[in-house]
Order: structure tokens, then sequence, then C-alpha cells
């Protein structure tokens, strides 16, 4: 019975795939088949190659009955030792050879998979890079960690999964109908009449065993979003601080505990329903004997046919079965689909403009005209801001909070765009200006500095990774770091942790101007950090931002009063 159903294990529930949002239903358009093909295009060879194998081994397995029949109807009677031996060999030769292409087309298929995944994985990476910074304000990490992860995985899973498995059932039932009808009509009739027994049912359970599925995994998604926000710095600490560690647990084991009985209940449902298939299987096999040994009697027909036509039904009725739930994970798999393209669609909101300059060398002279700026419907974060920078100049941006200081910095690396008005860097509109190069230009120290979890080397270098030892040194030495990271036991080599936790905040600040002064941008944005510092640590950030500002052109959102005084030009913002 085990073999009559094998289509239904495995490869038919890939159980990675995120089912997510399928009641929306895809549709198929021709559109979107061709730009689902055009990803495995560039391997069509092996696809090929994978469709041979595919129909080499369905055949193969059409060859062993007919041995049996040959044996049964032929060599036994006529009392053939020799013909019998050959035969048996056939037996064994050729589902080995079934076997060796099996393993064959397994390879290509995984090959085919995997190349489809990694190019996909490669161009959203890259594509949800080129996306605004509106776009990640929206957006949930979780979200597109996993687009990302489960989604990109699921394809491999399509891929494997649901085309073999649809083209291995059709070559099967396809060409087991071919030769079950030439060797007695008759029997294939009956055959034949009774596969309804197994389709519908059959379809029923699928679509059970689809909603549970598509109920577990967004379970899981919830528990991975909880452990996610509770099990960082961030969350532990506030979960901490608040006492409430003892509700987070209990919140984790009542989703723990759904997760765990759909589980338990999707490996158990249709288990009836598969028993009484277990028993429409028997029955098949049953009347073939009945019908076909009254038509031997009467000598209508041999008694190999018999036994031939009762292996035949096992190949008929598994991937008939299999066929018959298939477009359930069509569904999924173009779902799946769906949610990446969904992605892939969006355009990015800034681009370079066709032709854009690329400004090799910058003055610094920076100039606002008439620039209004708003987040969306609502009122707008900036209006008619016009003020102008000469190069080296500071200009010092003031008001109270809500005020637009933020927005106007996040304006010069064209994060966003104006919504009226422009703004110039040596006299050129920033949009005709090509990302790169403006950037390249400018450097920020924001109030919360952010560091990757690695060595202080490696988080320097990041501003220029060319830079040589002597160059980190003397850019700590100009922010005031150096003499603190010497003295630590692993010096450049320490490690930051995850997000600079190990540091303090004044420490983290000063990494983050040598980090900038390495760099060297004409443009320089600052904003102050607010949080109250020791004298000590406060004197040498004050220390540190003096060799960062000399030269540049600097926009600073100030907190201090001496910065104000410094100040070429105070803006003062208010709603
Ligand atoms: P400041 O830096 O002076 O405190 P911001 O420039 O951060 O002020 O904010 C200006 C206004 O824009 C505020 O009213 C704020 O609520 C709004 N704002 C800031 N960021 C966004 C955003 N991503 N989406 C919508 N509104 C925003």
């Amino acid at each position: 019975m085990g073999m009559l159903f094998g289509g239904l294990g495995g490869g038919m529930w890939p159980g990675h795939i995120n089912y997510g949002r399928v009641e929306d239903r895809p549709l198929l358009t021709r559109a979107k088949a061709l730009r689902i093909l055009g990803y495995f295009r560039p391997y069509w060879r092996n696809a090929a190659l994978v469709l041979l194998c595919i129909a080499t081994s369905s055949l193969l397995g059409l060859v062993p009955p007919l041995l049996v029949r040959e044996a049964i109807d032929v060599a036994i009677p006529r009392g053939d030792g020799s013909l019998l031996n050959l035969l048996v060999l056939g037996m064994i030769v050729v589902p080995l050879l079934a076997g060796l292409v099996g393993v064959a087309q397994n390879y290509l298929n995984v090959q085919v998979g995997q190349r489809v995944m990694f190019d996909l994985r490669n161009q959203l990476y890259q594509h949800l890079q080129g996306m605004s910074l509106r776009f990640f304000t929206a957006t949930r990490t979780g979200e597109m960690m996993s687009r990302l992860n489960n989604d990109v995985a699921g394809i491999q899973g399509t891929v494997t999964g649901t085309m073999v498995n649809v083209v291995t059932n059709a070559v099967t039932v396809t060409s087991t109908l071919v030769v079950i009808f030439s060797m007695d009509w008759r029997l294939s009739l009956l055959a034949v009449g009774i596969l309804p027994l197994f389709i519908l049912p059959t379809r029923r359970v699928g679509r059970l065993r689809h909603n549970l599925s598509r109920e577990t995994h967004q379970q899981q998604a919830e528990l991975s979003a909880h452990m996610q926000e509770t099990l960082n710095i961030s969350g532990y600490l506030l979960m901490k601080v608040f006492g409430r560690d003892q509700y987070e647990t209990e919140r984790f084991r009542q989703r723990s505990q759904t997760l765990m009985d759909l589980q338990v209940r999707q490996s158990m449902v249709g288990r009836w329903f598969f028993m009484t298939l277990g028993l429409f299987g028997a029955v098949g096999p049953a009347l073939i004997y009945l019908v076909g040994g009254h038509l031997a009697i009467q000598q209508q027909l041999t008694v190999g046919t018999i036994v031939a036509f009762v292996a035949y039904l096992a190949r008929l009725y598994g991937p008939v079965s299999a066929l018959a739930n298939v477009h359930v994970d069509f569904m999924a798999a173009l779902a799946l689909f769906d949610r990446i393209f969904h992605y892939l669609d969006m355009a990015p909101e800034i681009v370079d403009r066709p032709g854009a300059l690329h400004l090799a060398r910058a003055e610094g002279h920076l100039r606002f005209e008439g620039v209004s700026f708003s987040y969306g419907k609502g009122a707008p974060a900036l209006e008619e801001i016009s003020f102008e920078a000469q190069p080296g100049q500071l200009v010092a941006l003031v008001g109270p909070s809500g005020a637009g200081k933020t927005t106007i910095t996040y304006l010069i690396p064209r994060f966003y765009d104006p919504t009226a008005g422009a703004i110039f860097l040596d006299g050129h509109d920033l949009r005709e200006l090509t990302l790169a190069s403006l950037r390249s230009h400018i450097g920020m120290v924001t109030q919360e500095v952010y560091l990757f979890n690695a060595t202080i080397r490696e988080n320097l270098r990041y501003a220029r990774p060319d830079a040589t030892d002597a160059d980190l040194v003397a850019a700590c030495q100009a922010a005031h770091i150096h003499d603190f990271i010497a003295s630590l036991p692993d010096g450049y080599d320490t490690p930051v942790g995850e997000r600079g936790y190990r540091l303090s905040g004044g420490e983290k600040q000063r990494i983050a101007i040598a980090r900038v002064i390495l760099k060297d941008p004409r443009i320089l944005i600052l904003d102050e950090a607010t949080s109250s510092l020791d004298s000590e640590s406060e004197a040498h950030i004050q220390a540190a931002l003096q060799p960062l500002l000399r030269g540049r052109t600097t926009i600073a959102i100030a907190h201090r009063l001496s910065t104000v005084l410094a100040a070429d030009l105070i803006l003062v913002l208010d709603r």
C-alpha cells in the first residue's frame, strides 16, 4: 500500500513554503508565467535534461511488469530456465538503471533550483538596498527578512517539488495508460473507472492540509517575531526593567502551544481518509483478479497479463492522487512568486537621473532655495526654506523638537527629495548629480551611533576600505579616541559587540567622528548628542569635533551653546 500513495509524501507538502496570503487566489497571467520562466531560462539546458531523466525513469518503470508477464506466460510454462534467469536479471537491472537516472535527475534539479534561488536572492537584496529611506521607515524588518529567507527558499521547494511532481506523475500516468490499454481494454476501463474514488477524497484532504499549513506558517512567524522582539538588547532591557519576564515567558508558551497543537493536527489530518483510500486501493486489484480471472478461465487472457496489470495499477493510482492535489502546491508557489515580485516591482523613489553628472570634486558650497517638504499627506515638515552656506562655513540649526531639523539633514544626501524648491551643491541641483558622487562628499555623525558587530578596525575601515593602519591611528588621534583603543587588551581588534553595546556613548561618538575623519568629506552633517555626557567625555568630544569641522561645510543640529556661538549662520526653525 505504501507504494500506492508514495506520491503523497515529501515533495507534495514542501513544509518550508510560507503560504502567507494564499487566500488572495493568485492568478497566473501570461505575463507572469513568462516572467517566472525567465528566471529558468539561463538554465534551460539543465531543465531539459531533468525532463529527459524524468521521462527515462518513468519509461523504465514500465518494463518490470512486462518481464513478469513474460516469465509467467512464457518462460515458466515452457520450462525455459535460461530465459527465466535473463528475465529475473532484467527485473533487477532495470530498477537499478532507473535509480541511477533518478540520482542524476536530482542533482540537475537541485542545480537549477539553487541557481534560480541564488539569482532571485541577489536581485532582491540589491533591489531592497536601492529602496529609499521612506520604504525602510514603513516596512517591518521581520517581514523583509522573511521575504529574503523563507520566500526565496520556498522557490527551491517549488522547483524540486511541484514542477517535478507534475511532470513525473503526468508522464507516468500517460505511459501507463497507453501500455495497459494496449494490453487489454476491458480491464483498463475497469481500472480507470475506479479512479474517481481516489481523486475526490484526496482533494478534500488536500484543502484541509493546505489551510492548516497556512495557519502553521502564520504561527511560526508570530513566534519568531516574538523571539526577535524580546531576545535583543533593547527588548531584553525593557523586559527586565519592567519585570515582564514572566509575562513574556507565558505569552511565548501560549504561542508555542498553539503551534504544537496545529502541527499535531496537521500530521493527523487525513489519516482516516488515507485508511479508507487504502481500502479502495485493495478493491482495485481484487476487481482485476475477479474480472481478469474469469476472462482467463475463458482463455481470453493470460495469467501473466493479470499480474502485470495489477502491478501497473500502483503506477496509476498513486500519481493520479498526487496530480489531484497539485493545484494546491501550484497556488502556493504562485503566491510565493507574487510576494517576491511585489517587492521587486516597487520602484525605488530616489535614483540617478539618466546622464547624471559625476561630481568628482566638490567645493562644499551649499544652497537651499525655497525648499518645502512633506512626508505624506499631513502638514509639511518644511516650508520655503532658503539659506546658503559658503565652503567651510558652519550652519547651526536650532529650534524645538519636531521643527524639521533632522528633515533638513536628510534632504542633503537625498534620502528624500524636496517636494518643492531645490538644493544646490556647488551650483548643481542635487538631482542632477549621481547619488554615489553626491554621497561621497557627505559625512554624517548622528546622535545614535551605529556600529556593526565587528572589530573597531573593521568599523573604521567601513568609511575607507583602503585606509592604512597609520591612517586609522591618525584619525583616532584626531578624534581623541586612540589612547582609549590602544589601552584595550586587543586594541583595534577589539569587537564592539552587538550595535556597539560594549562601548560607552561617548566612546561610540568619538569612533563615529574618527570614521568621518577617515572619509574626509567636504560636507559634514552633525547631530549633536543631547544625552548628557560626563564633563570629561564632553570635553573629549568637543576636542574631537575641532579637526572634524575644520575646512568642511557643516550643517549641525546644535544643542550646545558653544556650537551655536561658533556658527557662521544660525537657522532658527519653528513650526
Ligand atoms: P526635529 O529634528 O526638528 O526634531 P524632524 O525633522 O525629525 O524634527 O521632524 C519634523 C516633522 O516631521 C515632525 O512633525 C515629525 O513628526 C515629522 N516626521 C519625521 N519623520 C517622519 C516620517 N518618517 N514620516 C512622517 N512624518 C515624519
